[in-house]
């Protein structure tokens, strides 16, 4: 092929993926105003709305000519360094293209139609706190899931490192083993000692009436203050479950919620989904349109959310800064609490029977506890009518409490509804990796969390642009995590961190 072949044909394919890439975002925009927006009324037409756009771009994107190019350009992507943005591009829309053309069209509609009727079966099982109603279904989930994963992988291969692979791309069952095993040595004893320590009473200064606009618009000040842009490149919305979403770089949403008791919820939230937006705001302009304008995983995502969120925002740093703020906004709840009592109240450790309520120690005990009980299942260990009853004796042996009934148990998420195995993973994995960057920043910035304490945050966002949010979805998380800190994930700084950190809240034995 001469060059201006190689040319046309690259030209070609870019332009057919930023069809997918407008239909795609299209679609976020109409999700987004369903979840903000939207009158309960509108529900059926958007579904119908959402189902067609989103079948428009599966279509545009599996399409035989994105195949085709893809073969007529392999030359020309092996002459190029590995980093460089075509050869990025190339290698990028090959795997997806593959993973997307791998899977039956008739695998797709059973799945569907299975997770339809495994979300009613599931309601049933809440409304009677006990798993049994779920139970069939969510065998036919595993089912499928199992051959979803061989579809993708092959027969022969774990279907759960495919599974795992479609969120992470490049980690496998046994790398996570690996993780958890760190995880469980070092987190399970701290839990425990925490817990012979009281909590009560320690998150007092937050637990009082905060008049919810008023919040909002303290939890607006604070996102700013890091560094996200809410005033051109940005909107903040209220919704039940807090999420973010981009529709370009420079157009990029955010959400939170509010509870008048606790300015936990708001503030914190709205921290953890602008540490998503930093990431969207930071991909280059020029992979706009693109497979490569996108984070580089879920857990690579997650790594910048908790970053915000726990890293700094439960800093004692943030609230030496963040406290006299928070004052303005609320004299008679915070006039007279202290900047120790502020951050005591921001760390409250306490072991709970429900994964979204946990805390920054507890955590990733839910996220390991899953990923055993899945692999468990997927190689025949147990049976999914004992999941239950395996999940209460997992809660009691890592958090020392037993699940009253099913609904506080293993009826809490909704995510083995649609698919078993690989959807919980990024939670670890963005808690583990965000304390393994903080650490590489701080190295680089000497006394860079003196800065916090006098609101300027320039200089940790500005490390995580250029060694994490430039790649935009260029690099497997792995590889953005050896470019960054030289090394893969590993959970020792996380640990030397969270031990620290609360061997001092808690007064524990070091
Ligand atoms: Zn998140």
């Amino acid at each position: 092929m001469t060059a201006n072949e190689t040319k046309e044909r690259l030209s070609r394919l870019k332009e057919l993926l930023a069809e997918v890439s407008d239909l795609r975002n299209a679609g976020a925009v109409l999700y987004w105003d369903k979840q903000t927006q939207m009158p309960r009324g509108g529900a059926p037409a958007r579904a119908d709305h959402l189902t067609t756009i989103r079948r428009l771009a599966h279509e545009r994107f599996t399409a035989p000519e994105i195949g085709e190019l893809l073969a007529e350009l392999e030359d020309y992507e092996r002459s190029l360094p590995y980093d460089s943005d075509d050869a990025s591009l190339l290698r990028v829309t090959r795997r997806e293209y593959d993973q997307a053309t791998r899977v039956p069209k008739d695998l797709v509609a059973r799945m569907s139609q299975a997770g339809a009727e495994a979300y009613e079966r599931w309601l049933v099982a809440r409304s009677e706190r006990r798993f049994g109603p779920f139970a069939p279904s969510l065998q036919q989930i595993v089912d499928l899931s199992r051959e979803l994963g061989s579809a993708l992988s092959g027969p022969g291969a774990d279907p759960l490192d495919a599974l795992i692979d479609l969120s992470e791309p490049g980690l496998t069952a046994a790398a996570l083993d690996k993780l958890f095993a760190e995880l469980r040595d070092g987190l399970v004893p701290l839990a425990g000692a925490i817990s012979e320590k009281s909590s009560e009473g320690r998150d007092a200064p937050f637990r009082q009436r905060f008049e919810p606009e008023r919040q909002l618009e303290l939890a607006r000040a604070a996102v700013g203050a890091i560094g996200f842009d809410l005033d051109d490149r940005g909107r903040q919305a209220l919704s039940v479950h807090p999420f973010s979403t981009s529709f370009s770089p420079d157009d990029t949403r955010i959400t939170t919620r509010t509870n008048e008791n606790w300015l936990g919820p708001c503030l914190f939230g709205l921290l953890h989904e602008a540490g998503h937006g930093t990431y969207m705001q930071g991909i280059p302009v020029r992979f706009r349109r693109g497979p490569l304008g996108d984070g580089a995983s879920a857990g690579l995502h997650e790594s910048q959310s908790r970053l915000w969120e726990n890293v700094v925002g439960r800093s004692r740093e943030f609230w030496a800064f963040f406290l006299p703020v928070a004052r303005a906004f609320f004299p008679a709840q915070l006039g007279s609490v202290t900047v120790e009592e502020a951050y005591v109240a921001a760390n409250v450790v306490r072991p709970s029977l429900i994964r979204v309520e946990a805390d920054e120690v507890t955590y990733n005990l839910h996220i390991m506890l899953r990923f055993e009980l899945e692999r468990a299942v997927f190689s025949g260990d147990l049976a999914v009518a004992d999941l239950a009853e395996a999940w209460n004796d997992k809660v009691h042996s890592y958090l020392g409490i037993t699940p009253p009934d099913d609904l506080t148990g293993v009826l809490q998420d909704i995510h083995w509804t649609e698919r078993f195995g690989g959807s919980f993973q990024g939670y670890t994995i963005g808690n583990v990796a965000g304390v393994a960057l903080y650490k590489k920043a701080a190295e680089a910035n000497p006394g860079m969390e003196q800065d916090w304490a006098r609101g300027d945050f320039s200089s940790l966002l500005g490390w995580m642009q250029t060694n994490v949010h430039a790649h935009g979805a260029k690099f497997k998380p792995e590889e953005v995590l050896r470019k960054a800190t030289g090394d893969g994930l590993t959970a020792g700084p996380y640990l030397d961190h969270i031990r620290e950190k609360y061997t001092g809240l808690y007064d524990l034995d070091a």
